[in-house]
């Protein structure tokens, strides 16, 4: 008879991972908090980590690429000077740009159409010996709720996850002191093209404009959070202005916020980390962000979900009947390629946002290097993230 596991979460990590254990011969069933698929998201980057992890789960041609030699980016100020600035997808490895629901639909597109999915559902109990799991799944459509056995609970559940919550404790997210704001444009930005992006930069805050081959821009609003108060006081358009505030915004900039406060779909949150000495106990195993939590500045959240559910298949199939040795040869594999991330993540930030003017000049300096040189230098290691994580 083939082992059942539960598989909490229908986002990246979940969905690959219920791929995973179907190639190897289980019966995943997934739970999804939300009414429907969340095909949602903003700028992702798929780098050579989770192209590698992609090619084997059979979905890397279905994700496709918004990379391309049309898309370009400008350095541009408050007063709307521009000067060429670097493209990500030019990076080492060539990540691929994207939409973080072009790996959603390309993952829901290779999954088994008798995988059962059950949605607006959620764990709210679990409990484990040496015969199996048992977890209390509540739906939170009709109110009922049901005990069922597992031979394993993959909590595939996001950053904030339940699974971590209900089996590990808390306490174990880790606020970067950085929030994030983003948005589909849906048409291009007063004066440029279509696949024309920009990277505003200040010490303590950034808007960029991800710019792709095919599409108008993701923006990415993100800011160091003011020590005192609380961040998610305002609305988020509120707390965006008041952090790029009170110099005059100029006209770029005026329109970005503007765009923001526009989009129907906003995402508004702060940056952390999942840091934890174990992700496995008995039946129960985390991964993706519920895990480790890499930040959107790592680039990694898609390419280590993939990884890491594609190595959780190969370490299942290998241990077949030991759950716990399967498990525990996955951290051992695993872990040190997401520490090595991990460690990284203010070099990786600082590509992104300068946390003071200190850092905000040695940024300015690193960015001319990189465009004339066509390198970049520092301490972030691009290598990590093209290593193939396979068993
Ligand atoms: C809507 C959305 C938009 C995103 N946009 C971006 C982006 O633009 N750029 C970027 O770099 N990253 C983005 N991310 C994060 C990125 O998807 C992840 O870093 C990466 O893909 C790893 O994902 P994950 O599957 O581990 O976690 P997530 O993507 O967070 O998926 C977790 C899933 O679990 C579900 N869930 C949560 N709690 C429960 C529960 N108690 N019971 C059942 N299900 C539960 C959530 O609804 C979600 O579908 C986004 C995530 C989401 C959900």
């Amino acid at each position: 008879m083939s082992k059942r596991a539960l598989v909490v979460g229908a986002g990246i990590t979940g969905v690959a991972t219920a791929i995973r254990l179907r190639q190897i011969g289980w019966e995943p069933v997934m739970v999804e908090r939300a009414a429907q698929r969340r095909g949602g998201g903003y700028f992702i980057m798929l780098f050579g980590t989770g192209k590698a992890a992609a090619g084997r789960l059979g979905v890397l041609d279905a994700i496709g690429t918004r990379s391309g030699s049309g898309a370009t980016s400008y350095t541009v100020d408050r007063d709307g000077r521009r000067s060429p600035a670097m493209m990500p997808s030019d990076l080492p490895g060539e990540p691929r740009m994207l939409l973080r629901g072009d790996i959603e639909r390309a993952l829901f597109s290779v999954l088994p159409a008798d995988v059962e999915v059950r949605y607006a559902t959620v764990p709210t109990a679990i409990t484990q010996d040496e015969t199996g799991a048992q977890v209390t799944l509540l739906d939170q459509a009709t109110g009922v709720t049901r005990t069922e056995k597992f031979d394993l609970v993959v909590g595939a559940d996001g950053m904030r996850s339940t699974v971590r919550e209900l089996v590990f404790g808390d306490d174990l997210l880790h606020p970067l002191g950085f929030m994030i704001g983003a948005c589909l444009l849906d048409r291009p930005l007063t004066g440029f093209g279509m696949s024309e992006g920009l990277w505003l930069n200040e010490p303590g805050r950034s808007a960029i404009a991800f710019s792709f081959a095919d599409r108008p821009s993701s923006l990415m609003f993100t800011y160091r959070a003011d020590d005192s108060g609380n961040p998610f006081a305002g609305t988020p358009i509120e707390n965006l202005r008041s952090a790029f505030g009170p110099a005059a915004t100029g006209p770029i900039l005026g329109e970005l916020l503007d765009r923001y406060e526009e989009a129907p779909d906003v995402l508004f949150d702060s940056v952390n980390q999942v840091r934890m000495p174990r992700w496995h106990d008995g039946r129960v195993v985390l991964a993706g962000d519920a895990a480790w939590c890499l930040t959107l500045y790592s680039g990694m959240g898609a390419s280590t979900g993939m990884a890491g559910a594609d190595l959780l298949g190969t370490m299942l199939a290998r241990h077949d009947g030991d759950i716990g040795t399967a498990l525990k040869a996955w951290e051992t594999r695993l872990r040190p390629h997401i520490e090595e991330q991990q460690a990284q993540v203010h070099a990786d930030r600082l590509l992104f946002i300068a946390k003071d003017d200190q850092e905000y000049a040695m940024r300015t300096q690193m960015m001319q290097m990189a465009a004339t040189s066509g390198g970049l230098p520092g301490n972030t290691s691009f290598d990590s993230k093209n290593r193939d994580i396979s068993g």
